[in-house]
Order: C-alpha cells, then sequence, then structure tokens
C-alpha cells in the first residue's frame, strides 16, 4: 500500500518546521508519511529574509529569536548550527523611547514589557511625576479586566498603571511585535499572564515583584543560563532556512516552490491540491499560511469557514535598512534601538541600532540602522514605492537622531498583510474557525493567527501538529 501522502502548503518558519518535525517521528509510526511541501514564492522561508552584500548582513523580516522560547534554539542544534548561534552585544543593554522630542532610556526590569521596579521606574525621564504616581497606585489591588469577558491592552495597563506607562512604554513595546493598535489587541489572546497576574495578585507591580524574584532565585541556581534575551544566526536566519531545506532533502521530501496553490478541494479518497504547476492528491493538507490567504483556498468548498478566516485582521509594515560610514553619525546609539509611541503621530514604529545589537553584520567602519514603519490603522505608507519609504525612513532618522548624511546603501522590504491581530475577542473568533474546520478530516490550519506570532511559536505549534498527526 502507497504511503499516505501529505500537502504542507506554506514554506514559511511554520511550514518547513512541521515538515522537519514529521520527519523526526516518521521512524516511531507504523505507516509513515510521504511529504510535499509547496510554495508560491521561488524561495523558503516566508518572511525570514536575510540579504548578504558588502559584508552587511540585513534581516529584511525577523532578525533574531527570544531565547526563552526554546523551539528555535531546539531546531538550530538539531540541524547542527550551535557554532552560529550567537547572542546579542551585552556592552549595549537596553532601548530607548522617542517621546516629546528626544530619546529616553527604557526603565529598567520590564517583565512582560511593564515595569516590575519601581527604582527605575522613579527615576525615568520618560514619566512625568503625576504618571508615576498614578504607576504606584496600581500597589493597591483592584480588578481591571472584567470578569468574564475580554479587555484590550490599552484599557487593562491604563487601568493598572495609568495612560502614561501605557502610551509611553507598554504600547509602543506591544507596537513593536504586533505593529498592532493596544486599543484593539486582547490582553487575553497577546498576554494571559497578565491576566494571571490580576487574578492572583489583583495588581501587576505586586505580581511582577513576585515573579522577578522568583527569576532570581532560579537564576542563581543556574548561572550557566544564557544573559540574552534574544539570539540568532551569524548568517541571518536565513542561514536556519536553508539548514532546514539541506535536512528535508535529505530525508526525501518533496519541496516544490514558484508553485502557488490556487485551491484546495476535498474529494472521495482525500484532497485535491490545485497550483498553478499541476495538481496533486493528498490524503491530509496542511495550509501553514496566514489566515485570510488559507481562506482564498478554502472558500470553494466551505465559504463559512473562509469568512471566519478573514475576522482576523492583519497588518502590514515595511523595513528599511540603511548602511552609513560610522563617520556619519555622531549619535552615540547606546542602546539595541528605540521605539516611538503611537502618540507621537509618527510614522516610524521602531528602530533598530543592527551594528550595537549584531556588530558583526556590519563591516568595520560602517554602522547599520534598521527602521520599522507603518501600524496598524495607519500602513498607507507599506504600499508606496520603495523611494517613498526610504525616503521617509530617512526624513524619520534625520528627526529622531539627527541623521543627515546620504547613506551608503538602502534596503526596502515591504510586507503588506504579515501580522496578525489578536484583537479583542479573539478567543472567540479563533473557536469559531476550528470548530468549523474540524468538519473537514485531513484538513489542518497552521496559522500565525493564533498560539503565537513568533518563529518559536510557529515552530512549536508545527511540533505539537507533527505530534497529532503521527499520532493518528
Ligand atoms: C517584519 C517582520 C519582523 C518580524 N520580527 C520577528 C522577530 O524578530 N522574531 C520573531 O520571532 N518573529 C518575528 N516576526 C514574526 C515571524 O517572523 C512570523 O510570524 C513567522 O515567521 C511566520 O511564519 P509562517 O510560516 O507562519 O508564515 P510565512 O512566513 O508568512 O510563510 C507563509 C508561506 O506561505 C507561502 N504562500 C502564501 N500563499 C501561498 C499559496 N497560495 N500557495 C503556496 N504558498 C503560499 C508564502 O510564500 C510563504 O512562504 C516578524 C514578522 C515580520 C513580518
Amino acid at each position: 500500500m502507497d504511503a499516505p501522502h501529505i500537502v504542507i502548503v506554506g514554506g514559511g518558519m511554520a511550514g518547513l518546521g512541521l515538515a522537519y518535525a514529521l520527519v523526526q517521528r516518521q521512524a516511531d509510526v507504523a505507516q509513515p508519511w510521504r511529504i510535499t511541501v509547496v510554495d508560491a514564492q521561488p524561495r523558503w522561508g516566508g518572511v525570514v529574509r536575510t540579504v548578504m552584500e558588502d559584508g552587511f548582513v540585513v534581516e529584511g523580516g525577523p532578525d533574531s529569536v527570544l531565547a526563552f522560547k526554546p523551539a528555535a534554539v531546539r531546531l538550530w542544534r538539531a540541524l547542527g548550527l550551535d557554532e552560529a548561534i550567537m547572542g546579542t552585544d551585552p556592552r549595549y543593554k537596553g532601548a530607548f523611547v522617542f517621546a516629546r522630542g528626544r530619546l529616553h532610556r527604557l526603565p529598567e526590569g520590564l517583565t512582560l514589557m511593564v515595569p516590575s521596579q519601581l527604582g527605575p521606574l522613579f527615576r525615568t525621564s520618560l514619566l512625568s511625576w503625576k504618571g508615576k504616581l498614578r504607576a504606584a497606585l496600581d500597589l493597591v489591588p483592584r480588578r481591571v479586566a472584567p470578569p468574564d469577558g475580554d479587555i484590550s491592552v490599552a484599557d487593562f495597563i491604563a487601568g493598572h498603571l495609568g495612560h502614561e506607562v501605557m502610551a509611553y512604554i507598554v504600547e509602543p513595546l506591544f507596537a513593536g511585535i504586533y505593529a498592532g493598535d493596544a486599543r484593539r489587541l486582547s490582553v487575553a489572546a497577546t498576554y494571559p499572564q497578565l491576566l494571571e497576574l490580576e487574578r492572583r495578585y489583583g495588581s501587576l507591580l505586586w505580581g511582577l515583584f513576585a515573579a522577578r524574584r522568583a527569576r532570581a532565585r532560579r537564576d542563581g541556581a543556574n548561572p550557566q543560563r544564557t544573559r540574552s534575551a534574544f539570539v540568532t544566526l551569524r548568517r541571518g536566519l536565513t542561514q536556519g532556512v536553508e539548514a532546514l531545506v539541506a535536512a528535508l532533502k535529505r530525508a526525501n521530501v518533496r519541496l516544490v516552490t514558484s508553485a502557488p496553490v490556487t485551491r484546495v478541494h476535498p474529494t472521495a479518497q482525500g484532497w485535491r491540491v490545485e497550483t498553478e504547476r499541476g495538481t496533486m492528491r493528498a490524503n491530509a493538507v496542511v495550509l501553514a499560511l496566514p489566515a485570510w490567504k488559507a481562506a482564498r483556498l478554502v472558500e470553494g468548498f466551505d465559504p463559512a469557514l473562509a469568512d471566519a478566516l478573514y475576522t482576523i485582521p492583519y497588518a502590514s509594515t515595511a523595513t528599511v535598512s540603511l548602511a552609513y560610514r560610522a563617520t556619519d553619525i555622531a549619535h552615540p546609539m547606546p542602546g539595541y534601538g528605540f521605539v516611538v509611541p503611537r502618540v507621537e503621530g509618527r510614522p516610524l514604529v521602531a528602530g533598530t541600532w543592527t551594528t550595537r545589537k549584531f556588530p558583526h553584520r556590519s563591516p568595520e567602519g560602517t554602522v547599520l540602522i534598521r527602521l520599522f514603519l507603518g501600524r496598524a490603522g495607519n500602513d498607507r505608507i507599506v504600499h508606496a514605492d520603495e523611494a517613498e519609504i526610504a525616503a521617509l525612513a530617512r526624513q524619520e532618522l534625520a528627526d529622531i537622531m539627527g541623521v543627515r548624511a546620504e547613506p551608503l546603501r538602502t534596503w526596502v522590504f515591504r510586507w503588506p498583510r504579515v501580522l496578525p491581530q489578536y484583537e479583542v475577542g479573539h478567543a472567540e473568533r479563533v473557536r469559531a474557525i476550528q470548530q468549523r474546520a474540524r468538519g473537514h478530516p485531513g484538513l489542518y490550519l497552521l496559522s500565525n493567527a493564533w498560539d503565537g506570532v513568533g518563529i518559536p511559536d510557529r515552530l512549536a505549534a508545527a511540533e505539537r501538529l507533527a505530534t497529532e498527526l503521527t499520532r493518528s
């Protein structure tokens, strides 16, 4: 009997990670899968996109992963990339916030993006005295989240720590991850740990003090723990994609590029997967895609499932990397970068001083800076042409860091509708999608529209699905 065939649509981190996790589990199952991964683009990795030019290592999409979520580092180690894994440069810790015309250092001791130490909170130049005293009022326990409903990040944080902490600390840090609008993002879907702190302590500050003490005890017991919050690969995250693809080829996984899937359809025997380069038959099909792209493929046989998938909004963003002669940058860049609060009304969301964060990414005597432009509700710029995006990036850099020199090189990457927005009521929307999808045996959805947007989240979700697929 032929081995059952599984087609994974989408060769981003989730789809490739799933193929790899299935290969790892093949030895333990009676009937191993025959695996095909198909992608619309001529290259693998989805939004992971490293460009290496003239000694610069430029990340168009993600540039690192959170070290405390182990799935990415675990995968890189399994792929033999130990030597390539690297942390951030410890000499330039910390980040800044651009507010009221200048950069302010973010107060130290943020946990879950929220201040967890009173000293740095009281010393910061970012908040007014009124704002600081309002934050301290959180020491008096209170309940802000409705007992059985959802609440926005903005309302929840402002209810506990006041509007200033919300607008100048928490909102810009959240925007740095989701390019989202904190007034719409759901606490339950983005940081359920904060709700748990409220439930247990009635106060985020008391809860975070306790969490800090517990962490200090853990770190004390394990001095080998890596200190770097973010890790990456020496030749950029594409190095991980290349190693993954090589391992899949060795395992005889069929890899098909430049073949956009136009629709999938259930048949009496399983599934038909139609691509612009031909049709495949499969026993199971996994859509490792953003929710709205998966929606397009299922519309033909289940319009209600497609409608449910379309309810998850996606934000757009653009990244611009600029290379300069070091002598052209007077600014000391004393950290990893900065964020720009929404209340500042600027198109810039965040900037990374790449040269400080990962020094090997720019040749001696040069500086590499990366800017994020466009956010939920204000993403017009992402659809402009590259020259306009680059010009706006340079204008922002002039205003914020006083950089007026001509860059040596400029790289622009546009990412329309890539970042899912976990808005208030997200859990309900996801439940509706999953309930509907369960009606189609052999169809699996593996999307960053739920269970996390970060690369480690995507890989962990892929591992869970591989376990499910090799159990049945
Ligand atoms: C600018 C940016 C910065 C980020 N920074 C970080 C970071 O620093 N750290 C971090 O952990 N995460 C970061 N993220 C988030 C993270 O990179 C993504 O959530 C994750 O990589 C998504 O992986 P995926 O496989 O789910 O989707 P994708 O990467 O979107 O992959 C989907 C794939 O499906 C293919 N596809 C689409 N339609 C079809 C079709 N019809 N037929 C066939 N193939 C199709 C696409 O070509 C693509 O290859 C960032 C994201 C962006 C956009």
